[in-house]
């Protein structure tokens, strides 16, 4: 039993699409048991959550963008892929049906000008829904039995909309309840990504890139041989792509080599929580490329074949610092107090804002903290609401995190790259380590980036691995 989940580039147009299709195919034509779980296409999930905060403040414009996104987009795949009258006819009557729902809930919030956090989760769900739709009806029409599957049948959350956490015992239930007998009838479940029901019934979303973890939720409650994400790289590799044109993927991880890559990620390559019920029941995750499908991609696993590529350089942008500090001599009432540090992190964490990485020092009155440039305005206040007016809340909003994994090179890791870096004369601004020493993460400037990435990769020998 295989689970293969489709990000959006998959979906990205009708040739795309028909790639998709035709991995699907090869995939069950080896083994029959197949559940897909669908994204939605790229960008739509932006433009339903654009639509659904701009109605709760009164704005419909955004919706009516939403719309004409949504139809043309997915009519335009369909056009060209779904051959057959009949089916296309159906497929649109279901879509237009799913637009008039998107009118009807961006009206209503429009009309009360209020934010519903249940509204926008039900709206943002819609991209899913689409894709899972059309892509079920393509299987179909290409020759395989395909069934598409509304994940909010399958996936019992609590009522956290946006980032709902799901009952693992009842989903594991419904799922195999579900799946299994279509499975032995050799039925495809195309399965919506990314959302699920409370116990009322009520749409809820996992999060952003929730349907990595939709696949994972899945592939635990059938013990699936192997979980599969497709995305747009060969797996995890020694770099990014894009800064280190020869980065090679690893071919094999253990489950906590990848769970440190997702954490000083930002969870950008991988989510925690998708391991998590994977690690558990060792069941296999394979992370492979649709745009070279013939490649093995990066497989995590339980017991990694030892190989010689073990480590990664991992860069984060998009990021920002915020500081708090003191240069004066603080008054009795203002002085430094870990107490002070700490009700601030938690805080932010009541506000949902993850940190990457925090840094307090006694010596030098000051807290550090990298968040995602679009938390640092909010991270800001928290930080000038929290301190008093001898210290001074500055906000940096352009920084990176790079961080390097890599077991092989033990404790003298962050010392070596700290000369790679030193020797190409490329400051950084913060660093963390591990105690044992098997990564270190620098805080650099944006534009530092790339020279550092380049410089580590090959000084450190992950080129020639
Ligand atoms: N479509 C959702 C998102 O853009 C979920 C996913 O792609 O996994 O975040
Ligand atoms: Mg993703």
């Amino acid at each position: 039993m295989r689970i293969m989940k489709f990000g959006a580039i998959a979906f990205a147009d009708a040739l795309r699409v028909r790639d998709t299709i035709r991995i699907i195919k090869e995939q069950h034509a080896k083994d029959p048991s197949v559940v897909v779980v669908c994204s939605a296409l790229p960008g739509i999930t932006d433009a339903l959550l654009r639509a659904a905060r701009a109605a709760a403040h009164g704005g419909e414009q955004e919706a009516d963008v939403a719309r004409r996104e949504l139809w043309n987009r997915h009519r335009q795949i369909a056009e060209k892929l779904v051959t057959d009258e009949w089916e296309r006819e159906m497929l649109f009557q279901r879509l237009a049906e799913q637009l008039k729902q998107l009118d009807r809930m961006t009206r209503a919030m429009a009309t009360l000008g209020e934010y519903s956090a249940r509204g926008i989760d039900a709206i943002a769900s819609l991209g899913e829904r689409f894709a899972a739709l059309i892509i079920a009806v393509i299987l179909r029409q290409s020759g395989v039995a395909a069934q598409m599957i509304d994940a909010t049948e399958l996936i019992v959350t609590d009522a956290h909309f946006g980032v709902a956490r799901p009952y693992l015992d009842e989903s594991f239930t419904k799922i195999s309840e579900r799946l299994l007998p279509m499975l032995q009838a050799g039925i495809i479940p195309v399965v919506t990504g990314y959302t699920g029901a409370t116990r009322n019934g009520v749409v809820t979303t996992l999060g952003r890139g929730g349907g990595d973890y939709t696949a994972a939720l899945i592939g635990a409650a059938v013990n699936a041989t192997e979980v599969c994400l497709w995305t747009d790289v060969d797996g995890i590799l020694t770099a990014d792509p894009k800064i280190v044109p020869d980065a090679k993927p690893l071919p094999e991880l253990s489950y906590a080599e990848a769970a440190e890559m997702a954490t000083l990620s930002g969870s950008e390559i991988l989510h925690l929580r998708t391991l998590m019920p994977l690690a558990t029941r060792c069941i296999p995750l394979r992370i492979a490329n649709v745009h070279s499908p013939e490649q093995p991609g990066t497989l995590v696993t339980a017991l990694p074949t030892p190989t010689h590529a073990s480590g990664a350089i991992i860069s984060t942008r998009g990021l920002a610092l915020i500081a708090a500090s003191s240069s004066s001599l603080p008054t009795y009432e203002e002085a430094w107090t870990a107490e002070l540090a700490a009700t601030v992190t938690a805080r932010l964490s009541h506000a949902g804002i993850e940190t990457l990485l925090a840094h307090q020092s006694e010596l030098d009155r000051t807290l550090m903290v990298i968040v995602r440039q679009p938390d640092a305005t909010y991270t800001k206040e928290i930080f000038e609401q929290s301190f008093g007016k001898d210290y001074n809340v500055t906000l940096h909003s352009t920084v990176a995190l790079v961080s390097i994994i890599s077991a092989a090179h033990g404790t003298v890791l962050p010392s070596l790259a700290m000369y790679a870096l030193g020797r190409a004369q490329i400051n950084h601004i913060a660093s963390s380590r591990s105690l044992h020493g098997a990564y270190v993460s620098f805080v650099l400037p944006d534009e530092s980036v790339a020279s550092a990435v380049q410089i580590l990769h090959s000084d450190l020998g992950f080129a020639s691995t």
